[in-house]
C-alpha cells in the first residue's frame, strides 16, 4: 500500500519511549505508530455504530471501594475473585454496544477502580 508521509509532535518522553521499544523490537518507529493507528481506529469505528456486541469487561478495584455491577438488558457473564487487596471481575457481555458501552463508562469512571473494555470481535 502506498505511503504518506507527514510530521507529527509529540511528548519527548512518550518519542523516547517509542523510540526504545521500537530499537528492541527491531522495527522501524514508523511501524509502530501506523499499528497503534490501526488499532485506534479500528475501536473508533466499533463504537461509532449501533450494533449487537460481544465484549469482555475487567474491572479491578481497590479493597473497600468495589462496586457492584448493574447490566439491565444484557446478559452477563461474570468472574470474580478477592487477592492481594483487590477485587477484580471478568464479565461477559452480550447485547446492544451502546448499553455495553455506557456500562463501561460507568465502571470506568468508578472511585478507585480500572476498568477494561475488549470487543469480541
Ligand atoms: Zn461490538
Ligand atoms: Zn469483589
Amino acid at each position: 500500500m502506498p505511503k504518506r508521509k507527514f510530521g507529527i509532535s509529540v511528548e519527548r518522553e512518550l518519542a523516547e519511549e517509542l523510540d526504545g521499544l521500537a530499537a528492541r523490537l527491531g522495527v522501524e518507529r514508523s511501524a509502530l505508530v501506523e499499528r497503534a493507528l490501526r488499532e485506534m481506529l479500528k475501536e473508533h469505528r466499533h463504537s461509532a455504530e449501533e450494533h449487537d456486541c460481544r465484549a469482555l469487561i475487567v474491572l479491578s478495584c481497590q479493597e473497600g471501594k468495589e462496586v457492584s455491577v448493574v447490566a439491565e438488558g444484557l446478559s452477563v457473564t461474570q468472574l470474580h475473585e478477592h487477592r492481594e487487596g483487590s477485587c477484580v471481575q471478568v464479565l461477559l457481555v452480550s447485547g446492544s454496544s451502546s448499553k455495553i458501552y455506557s456500562l463501561f463508562s460507568s465502571l470506568a469512571q468508578a472511585e478507585g477502580c480500572e476498568a477494561k473494555y475488549v470487543a469480541l470481535h
